[in-house]
């Protein structure tokens, strides 16, 4: 809506209100986001913005269809800032063509080489690992230690995944593939299959209520939903799953595997200094400090304290290989997962 066209005709028919003029006049400056990232997070770090700034923040919130939405809409879109999560999306949209190159020292400066992308088209806001989570119960400690272990004989029909093929698992099997190569990884593969409690099914946390129940001893999940569940007020059952594991960090074959949320400017962007701005607030110490409160995140940058839940699980060895590359390898650890029929549940 083109408010400076509104407020004149709204003034002359003499009932403008006081607070429509003071919102309209500061309303030149905006910020469109397409997001991913749900209101919950969201809204805080863009109330936050606008406080500091007075730059208004526009939301569009998606679960699915962003790339498409902004594809569809051309030169038209009206975004200005994707916010996604997986690197997977990031770099779809940047293999698209949708994303602009963007180079600033503060978000340069904020986020590891490794966790953004060389021509400045995407850069991480937050960091979440795929970790082992194993049964407090039925596993003793240091029994599991690295992904390796759970291809041992000893957890034969014992470990639980979601499907394979969703982008958590597939960027963990890239990620797997530049470390160990991608014959090294088929072997680990076959071996996860043989081991599977269960065809793979669910979402993250269904893996921890399959531990809970005794279905399976060992499962692969991301961090923050153990925060999540532990605090689960609207539905306490779930602290309960989070009661039942224990969060085991790999520290061997390149360490913990980091996948993240993150955010680029959308290209032809017609406020691309205030998303590149908002963009930049996002990487502030207050704003990680908030994702990590809000969501059990790591922080991208360094020296931004954790959740103290989250510090609770032990030290992360993360991996830092180049997310790119790891990218770049998740159509070969598709194929992969294909060629092993993990998907179709245990057997040889
Ligand atoms: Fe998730």
């Amino acid at each position: 809506m083109n408010l400076k066209f509104v407020v004149p005709i709204i003034a002359a028919a003499g009932i403008i209100a006081p607070s429509i003029f003071v919102q309209n006049s500061v309303s030149a400056e905006e910020v469109n986001l397409y997001s991913f990232r749900q209101p919950f997070l969201l809204k805080p770090l863009s109330d936050a913005f606008t406080k500091q700034t007075g730059i208004i923040v526009n939301s569009v919130y998606a679960k699915t269809g962003v790339l498409e939405r902004i594809k569809a809409e051309g030169a038209n879109t009206a975004a200005d800032v994707v916010l996604t999560v997986d690197i997977g999306r990031l770099y779809e949209m940047a293999e698209a063509g949708v994303l602009e190159s963007i180079h600033s020292p503060i978000i340069d400066a904020a986020v590891p080489t490794a966790y953004r992308d060389p021509d400045g088209q995407w850069f991480s806001l937050t960091s979440r690992a795929r970790v082992i989570y194993v049964s407090k119960d039925r596993v003793a400690p240091g029994a599991i230690t690295n992904y390796s272990d759970l291809i041992k004989l000893a957890y034969r029909g014992k470990v639980c995944i979601r499907s394979v093929k969703h982008d958590y698992n597939v960027a963990l099997i890239a990620a797997m593939i530049a470390h160990k190569g991608k014959a090294g990884t088929e072997t680990w593969l076959r071996g996860l299959k043989k081991n599977l409690a269960r065809k793979p099914q669910g979402n993250d946390r269904a893996q921890a209520k399959a531990i809970f129940e005794g279905e399976c001893d060992v499962a692969l999940m991301n961090t923050y939903y153990m925060g999540i569940m532990a605090t689960n007020e609207k539905d306490p059952v779930q602290k309960e799953w989070a009661a039942a594991s224990r969060i085991v960090f790999p520290d061997k074959d390149g360490g913990t595997h980091i996948n993240v949320s993150g955010a680029g400017v959308v290209k032809g962007a017609h406020n691309k200094t205030n998303a590149i701005k908002f963009i930049e607030f996002l990487l502030s110490d207050e704003s990680q400090r908030i994702y990590a409160e809000k969501n059990m995140e790591y922080p991208i940058k360094a020296g931004v304290a954790l959740h103290p839940i989250v510090a609770s699980w032990g030290t992360l060895n993360p991996d830092t290989i180049s997310l790119k590359k790891v990218a770049e390898l998740r159509a070969t650890a598709t194929r992969l997962i294909d060629t092993v029929g993990i998907e179709f549940g245990p057997g040889a």
